[in-house]
């Protein structure tokens, strides 16, 4: 079985490395973060005091870093360099199309097999090990890719070559948060024109209005118990890691010269949000600010 560098170990790669180890994988972890490497160790991780070290250890790299400019300076300071002739090398992080291209590009050029493997699902289905993955990388080399990540997934699609993992994960959440501000003005109009909330969930439900947003992550509470908005919007998909993933779709759009202007109102809307000081709520918790109640999210 192939042994494995996790480079970053936060709130998703912590779990993901954590489920990793408890499959029986031998895991080489770092994280700059001592707590975020400690916990992964406590998990069955083994300690890593770089990730040049945890490169240099393992047949298959995998990073799950913040943003490109991470992903970036890890390959070139610390993964090209130093990993095993032929190791394959798995990025999970979302980062902007160019980048995963980027280190991709170079990675192959340094004779290692490369793939952009960003996830859907959130922390809870990261300590599950029910991820859904979409990989980017040549077609012979995805069976080798898929048996990686299979225990950490429920689910792990090919979108295309390098890169179209983040196209399709960026282009998904596109859809999700334009799709949430849809329901979130449908509510609160139902609301305003003396429609009981809970009524207007059961009939759009079973017409065309139904989708995702409504039916399994309904921003009004009561009708969805899982949603976040029975949590007070909280251990959900905040509303800053939404902004992220628009402004990498908007980033995105303009390189591709895609019109994309209702990504570019939700875009503005989930940024006036966050400014307001409700990043780190979950992204349904945006019905609050169309309803004009604010308040209700203390
Ligand atoms: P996080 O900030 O909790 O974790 C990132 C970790 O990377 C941190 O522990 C940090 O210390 C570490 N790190 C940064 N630079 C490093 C370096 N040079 N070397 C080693 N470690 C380094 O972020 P997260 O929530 O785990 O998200 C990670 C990625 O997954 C992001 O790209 C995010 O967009 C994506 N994602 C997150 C979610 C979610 O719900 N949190 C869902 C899907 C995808």
């Amino acid at each position: 079985m192939s042994s494995i560098a996790f480079v970053g170990l936060g709130n998703m790669g912590g779990g993901m490395a954590a489920v990793l180890a408890g499959a029986g994988r031998e895991v080489f972890a770092f994280d700059l973060d001592a707590t975020a490497l400690d916990r992964a160790c406590d998990a069955g991780c083994l300690r890593s005091r770089s990730a040049a070290e945890a490169a240099g250890r393992a047949d298959v790299v995998i990073t799950m870093l913040p943003a490109g400019q991470h992903v970036r300076a890890v390959y070139e300071e610390a993964v090209l360099p130093n990993a095993k002739a032929g190791a394959l090398l798995i990025d999970c992080s979302t980062i902007d199309v160019e980048s995963a291209r980027a280190v991709a590009e170079k990675a192959r050029q340094a004779g290692f097999r490369a793939a952009d493997a960003p996830v859907s699902g959130g922390v809870a289905a990261a300590k599950a090990g029910s991820l859904a993955f979409m990989v980017g990388c040549p077609e012979p080399e995805f069976p080798e890719i898929e048996a990686v990540l299979q225990p950490m997934a429920k689910a792990v699609f090919r979108a295309g070559e390098a890169g179209a993992g983040q196209a399709a994960k960026i282009c998904n959440n596109l859809l999700l948060g334009v799709s949430m501000i849809g329901v979130c003005e449908a509510l609160a109009l139902a609301e305003r024109l003396g429609l009981e909330p809970e009524r207007f969930f059961e009939i759009a439900s079973n017409a065309s209005g139904q989708c995702w947003s409504l039916t399994s992550y309904c921003p009004w509470p009561g009708p969805v118990a899982a949603a976040p908005s029975n949590r007070g919007y909280e251990g959900g998909f905040a509303t800053a890691m939404m902004l992220k993933d628009l402004k990498l779709a908007q980033t995105a759009a303009a390189a591709a010269g895609a019109s994309t202007p209702l990504a570019a109102q939700a875009e503005a809307l989930y940024a006036l949000f966050d400014r307001l000081g409700y990043g780190e709520k979950d992204f349904s918790a945006l019905i609050q600010l169309l309803r004009g109640r604010l308040e209700e999210l203390g």
